[in-house]
């Protein structure tokens, strides 16, 4: 048996960067970048006016700063609408009527907000004065040409997408989808939507954990129910060649129908660890077959979400090449005391209380590992380490997001 962060680190070597693969803007949502990305053009690629208004020689405005009622009057040369271009130049005591997104003309260093000024015929009056630079956007202010856009391993989500765009980005590098193959292990369980029969269960670890892997990233394919027997077991593992992971759910345990562990060493899988000493999950098992990454996660259905979060969702982030890896860790102030028997570093279901000005974590009441609720209800893991019999309330303890980042 062997301690969380030994196992999850051994789990982190293994999980080498996929290949990248190109894809369209529009198809990039939920990708992780695969390549620094450079801006090919500045953004924004020239300076504008960032008001409605009149472009000027800011100098020109100072004397209505002088008295609350002084204004200056401007000499308008012409009117310009975003996406045109001036040919004119603003020489002193003239102005350019300048709508929001169109480029300054040259000579202009300021613009004034219309709000603040009135016009008759070809001359505007000024009420306030401006500094050169107000109610502008510089050229490049966003992003210069050539600057870094996004990094490598960034994950790519609305705003990068924006982002990308407006560098000119018609195209993206993003790390390939590992694929993923989900079986569930059991001769009890039964599909939702079959029939049941007695002493029979419902697989809720076959879908669940298919939709953990794609939201995860993965392009998972969910390969049904191996039965406790080795052919059936040995019949899905054939199907899972070209897979970069493969997830297994149950019969990694001790009993006397718990094949997985013998099964897969069969099938040439080496183990790197089975046993950790968590709570829940123990019985979590880990090996390599070349580059694919095999996980034997329990059978309960909280300890085999539990464990995929801890250990496969890591390994899905390294393969995509992200830059964290695994649930999102923060700290929270625990709302009530959490008492355990030591020796297993600990993952309890909890939930986010509020609001208030710090965040607090409340326990799920039931932590029994059979209990999905409790993942359900609580969305973060408060970690418990190994070593500690009991925790504060009003103490500070690390917490693991469960969904998000
Ligand atoms: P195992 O790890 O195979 O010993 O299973 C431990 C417990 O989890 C047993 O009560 C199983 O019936 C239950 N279990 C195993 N696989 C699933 C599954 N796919 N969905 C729901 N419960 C399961
Ligand atoms: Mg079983």
């Amino acid at each position: 048996m062997i301690a969380y962060d030994d196992a999850r680190a051994l789990v982190l070597a293994a999980a080498r960067p996929l290949a990248a693969e190109t894809v369209t803007l529009a198809a990039a949502l939920g990708r992780t970048l695969a390549r620094d990305v450079k801006a090919r053009e500045a953004v924004p690629p020239f300076t504008k006016s960032a008001m409605d208004g009149y472009a000027v020689r800011a100098a020109d405005t100072a004397p209505a700063a002088a008295a609350s009622a002084a204004v200056v009057e401007l000499e308008v040369l012409e009117d310009l609408p975003a996406g045109r271009v001036s040919r004119r130049s603003v020489g002193p005591g003239q102005a350019v009527r300048i709508m929001t997104g169109a480029p300054l003309p040259r000579g202009a260093d300021a613009v004034v907000m219309v709000e603040h000024t009135e016009t008759s015929g070809r001359t505007v009056r000024v009420r306030r004065a401006v500094d050169a630079g107000d109610n502008i956007g510089r050229a490049g202010e966003d992003l210069g040409r050539g600057d870094l856009a996004l990094a490598r391993g960034a994950l790519i989500g609305p705003a990068e997408i924006g982002l990308l765009a407006a560098a000119g980005q018609a195209r993206v590098p993003v790390a390939r989808r590992p694929r993923l193959a989900v079986i569930a292990t059991g001769d009890e369980l039964v599909e939702a939507g079959e029939r049941m029969g007695r002493g029979r269960i419902r697989n809720a670890n076959g879908p669940a954990l298919t939709a953990m892997a794609r939201q995860a990233g993965a392009d998972a394919a969910y390969l049904g129910i191996a039965r406790d027997r080795q052919a059936s077991l040995a019949a899905r593992l054939a199907r899972t060649r070209g897979a970069d992971v493969v997830v297994l759910s149950g019969g990694v345990s001790v009993g006397d129908y718990d094949l997985v562990k013998a099964e897969l060493e069969a099938s040439r899988v080496r183990t790197v660890f089975w046993k950790v000493r968590i709570k829940p999950g123990m019985p979590v098992f880990f090996g390599r077959r070349g580059r694919q990454l095999v996980f034997g996660l329990p059978g309960n259905p909280t300890s085999s979400l539990v464990t995929f979060l801890l250990f496969v969702r890591p390994a899905i982030d390294c393969l995509l090449g992200r830059r964290a890896a695994g649930a999102a860790a923060g700290r929270a102030v625990l709302d009530e005391a959490i008492v355990v028997k030591p020796g297993r570093t600990q993952f309890q279901r909890g939930r986010l209380v509020g609001p208030g000005p710090v965040l607090k974590v409340a326990p799920y009441p039931d932590q029994r590992s059979g209990v999905l609720r409790s993942m359900v209800h609580g969305r973060v893991l408060i970690v418990v380490p190994a070593d500690t019999a009991r925790l504060e309330a009003g103490s500070e303890v690390e917490i693991l997001c469960a969904d998000g980042r």
